[in-house]
């Protein structure tokens, strides 16, 4: 591990003024940061510790809620507000990591951790865009099971690691974030990019800018949504493909929906042209399997990840039959 300075910032201000310096970076739970840290992925001068700071979940006046970027992980799975409005949210949540990692993760560090990409952290033998911008992407033609089949590009295939992301891009979630030029906000779906020719950029945050806090608008009908998560190991495991949905229901027509899928893309994946297609149609088996087929024509797999699609497919298809019925588990 490469010699850091740590200052623990006592506010954001605080914290941003410290974390204006290229070379800091904020340190949450540090349940990723410390991994790429020990493998030298990532080599910051300077943490600036924000574990004190906003960790208080706070009903809006317009019936959402406030989620401070330093509430722990397990904090907010288990909160009664997100377990009876949002139970995607909590489900997703819990689906993720471990236990002690749970307690330890914080919602800001959830948002910006990287993918688990092996040949990104293989520092020693491995050629990679997003570590090392302009060398290569030994993913394209080595093990590329878990990789992206939506928005990839010739230079990076990574996906997006986390779970808790894919039901905040389904409950259209707002990013508060502080940095040198004020405060301001973004959609969720706007905060993570697709790798493009600048796989080594995650975000669309300047340089310093700290997430401060994440707010889920008000959605009456997410008390009906769930998240589902296909892996290779019953826990402990990222996706191969995840769904986060919910679905409000007229009669036997759909009137809204929620669609996003984790594990195939560099971001978590917003099912806008499913979402259009199901929008008052009958809640059938083929109905979501049309509305799948139109979200995955653009697909381009892999050599290990031809499955896919299918999955995909398949895991909406059980998750959108579920919540038809009203089941959220
Ligand atoms: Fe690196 Fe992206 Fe290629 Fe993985 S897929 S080796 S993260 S450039």
């Amino acid at each position: 591990m490469t010699p850091f300075a740590y200052a623990r910032a006592g506010d954001s201000a605080e914290a941003v003024r410290l974390g204006a310096d290229t070379t800091a970076a904020y340190l949450g739970g540090g349940t990723n940061l410390v991994d790429l840290m020990r493998e030298t992925v990532a080599r910051p001068a300077r943490l600036v510790d924000v574990t004190g700071l906003s960790d208080r979940i706070e009903d809006t006046p317009e019936g959402g809620l406030l989620i401070g970027a330093a509430v722990r992980n397990t904090a907010l799975a288990e909160h009664r507000a997100v377990r009876t409005r949002y139970p995607m949210l909590s489900r997703a949540i819990l689906a993720g990591a471990s236990a002690q990692i749970r307690n330890m993760a914080t919602v800001g560090g959830n948002l910006l951790q990287r993918t688990r990409c092996t040949y990104f952290y293989d520092t020693e033998g491995s050629r990679c865009n997003k570590r090392d911008p302009g060398s290569g992407c030994d993913a394209h033609e080595g093990f590329n099971r878990i990789h992206a089949i939506l928005g990839a590009s010739p230079s990076c295939v990574a996906t997006h690691p986390s779970d808790m992301c894919v039901a905040l891009a389904a409950l259209d979630a707002t990013v508060h974030v502080e940095g040198g030029g004020g405060a301001r906000t973004l959609p969720f779906d706007a905060l993570h990019r697709l790798p493009g020719d600048r796989p080594d950029i995650d975000t669309v945050l300047t340089p310093g800018e700290l997430i401060t806090a994440i707010e889920l608008p008000p959605l009456p009908f997410a008390a009906t949504s769930t998240y589902r998560k296909v892996r290779d190991r019953a826990s402990y495991a990222f996706a191969l493909i995840s769904v986060a949905a919910a679905l409000e229901m007229e009669g036997d027509r759909i009137s809204d929906v929620r669609i996003a899928f984790g594990g195939v893309a560099h971001k978590p994946w917003r099912a806008t042209l499913a979402e259009a297609a199901l929008r008052g149609g009958p809640a059938t088996e083929a109905a979501f399997r049309d509305a799948a087929a139109r979200e995955f024509a653009d697909a381009r797999p892999l050599r290990d990840n031809a499955f896919k699609p299918a999955l995909a497919t398949r895991t909406l298809v059980a998750v959108l039959g579920a919540l038809a019925k009203g089941e959220t588990a």
